[in-house]
């Protein structure tokens, strides 16, 4: 017996939970359900994370949660309770099959079946987020070895549970060199260790455009946190409906399985709502637990009920589908089929042995770092980058120069194009003077001093680091 945290959330939530639960108690599952209450409500009544210091109590002691969709009300700084959950616990990766159900759902793409692995954790959602300027915002994009090798790890050896042939992996690796080329040259170096499983890298414009024409060239894609995030969705949409969808989100002691869509609250206590997707998460949290035949038992009495036609109004097609049916309807035709395969769709068949756990993480020795200079990010309202040149040569150092001036990356000094669009953001990089050479923090403090003295507003330093002789920061455009 596993006790889970169920939260039956807003909207459909309810419905379609109670449908989920139906189903997977009467295929046999053995569980017992601590249930908690998350979002508006919470929210409502005055707690911005949407959720109390019990519940999470409640989900730390059961560690697996089954979660309905909520709502997050508009405006008033509620914090999404998703993003929350997923960082508090740890769930780094999240994971959605999208597969098509041709011809009994509507695709253009008849073939697809694929799982996208998406980080969960790092990227530009770490939410560091800073005005600097009058008119420059940044939010830093944070890609970490650990996160990276996680990620990429779970992405193939979910591929070797599940009997996938091939990985991908997607990044921009090509413009963003540092962060995505971590997370590309990690996806080579664990590539190595799975020899049967073909893997391949894509830039991820051209690797998303072939996806959303040709879905059944790709079968598991792993990709950082953001282009994850909207390629599920994408991915979902083409097989043939959000709705449809569930997924996970795996931590090294955590889990929460899900639907991919929202509370669809104009749909709300009529009886309507399609509870599949929430059905797919929960298929997936029975794998996790080890309760595989039970999942493999729910995954084919659905196909089944699909493949009769029995459908709710978002998938139901005239001509394709028998009965339009509701949520309640819809349980009890899928537990009806519990026992039953699905005569043309392929039934599904889960193996015991392998559950995926992973490695932990083990630091590599430090690396050999140097100091080879510092950029200082300045804030300036004038145009001429030359002029501005001519203010910060006034604090340099015997030993430390300005070497270049960019405005939003691209390279406006020294031979900067008058054509090039400059903000009041600057970056201002400082090298030693003499080539190669080091420099040292106190040389930083010193540009600091000058700066303040002469009035410039230095609004962030970076320094420019070399690791084992490698420099580790990116040129200007155009330098
Ligand atoms: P939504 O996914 O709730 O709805 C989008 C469309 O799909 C609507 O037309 C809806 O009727 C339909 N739909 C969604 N699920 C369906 C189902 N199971 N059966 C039949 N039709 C379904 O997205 P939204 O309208 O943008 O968001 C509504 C609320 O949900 C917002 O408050 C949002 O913050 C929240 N939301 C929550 C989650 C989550 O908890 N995981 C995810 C996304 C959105």
């Amino acid at each position: 017996m596993q006790r889970i945290t169920v939260a039956k959330g807003d909207g459909i939530g309810p419905e379609i939970m109670d449908a989920t639960l139906a189903i997977i108690k009467a295929a046999g599952a053995q569980i017992e359900v601590d249930e908690i209450e998350v979002g508006e409500k919470v929210y409502l009544s005055g707690n911005s994370s949407g959720i109390s210091k019990e519940s999470w109590d409640t989900i730390r002691r059961n560690k697996v949660f089954l979660k309905a969709p909520i709502t997050t009300p508009q405006g008033g700084g509620y914090k999404s309770l998703n993003v929350t959950t997923r960082k508090f616990l740890g769930l780094y990766a999240n994971i959605r099959p999208c597969f098509s159900m041709h011809p009994y759902v509507s695709t253009k793409h008849p073939k697809m079946d694929i799982v996208i692995v998406r980080e969960n954790e790092e990227d530009l959602y770490a939410g560091i987020e800073h005005q600097q300027t009058d008119e420059v915002v940044q939010c830093l994009k944070l890609i970490s070895r650990p996160g990276c090798e996680k990620i990429v790890r779970y992405a193939f050896e979910y591929a070797l549970q599940y009997g996938r042939k091939k990985v991908t992996c997607f990044t921009k690796d090509n413009i963003m060199k540092q962060t995505d080329g971590l997370f590309h040259q990690v996806f080579d170096e664990i590539a190595k260790e799975y020899p049967d499983i073909e893997n391949e890298h894509w830039i991820i414009d051209i690797g998303a455009a072939k996806m959303a024409d040709t879905p059944e060239a790709f079968d598991v894609i792993v990709m950082p946190n953001l282009y994850g995030d909207v390629l599920s969705d994408v991915a979902a949409q083409i097989a043939g409906s959000v709705g449809l969808a569930g997924s996970a989100n795996i931590g090294e002691t955590c889990a929460m399985f899900e639907a991919i869509h929202g509370s669809a609250p104009r749909r709300a206590g009529q009886n309507m709502a399609n509870p599949s997707g929430l059905l797919q998460g929960a298929i997936q949290m029975l794998i996790h637990i080890g309760q595989v035949k039970v999942a493999e038992k729910v995954q084919n009495a659905w196909l089944k009920t699909i493949e009769d036609g029995i459908h709710t109004y978002d998938i139901y097609k005239e001509g394709v589908s028998t009965q339009k049916v509701g949520t309640r309807e819809f349980a009890e035709a899928v537990i009806a089929n519990l026992g039953q395969v699905p005569s043309s769709l392929q039934a599904v068949h889960y193996s015991e042995e392998k559950l995926i756990s992973l490695p932990k993480y083990t630091r590599r020795a430090p690396a050999k770092k140097e100091l080879l200079g510092v950029d200082l990010f300045v804030h300036w309202p004038g145009q001429s980058a030359d002029e501005l040149a001519s203010i910060i040569k006034g604090i340099e150092l015997d030993e430390v120069k300005l070497s270049m001036i960019t405005n939003r990356g691209i390279k406006v000094y020294p031979d900067g194009f008058p054509e090039t669009f400059c903000t009041d953001h600057w970056r201002c990089r400082f090298k030693n003077a003499s080539e190669g050479q080091n420099i040292s923090k106190e040389h930083i403090l010193q540009l600091l001093q000058r700066a303040m003295t002469a009035n410039v507003d230095v609004i962030k330093t970076e320094n420019l680091y070399a690791f084992d002789g490698k420099p580790a920061f990116s040129l200007g455009q155009g330098q």
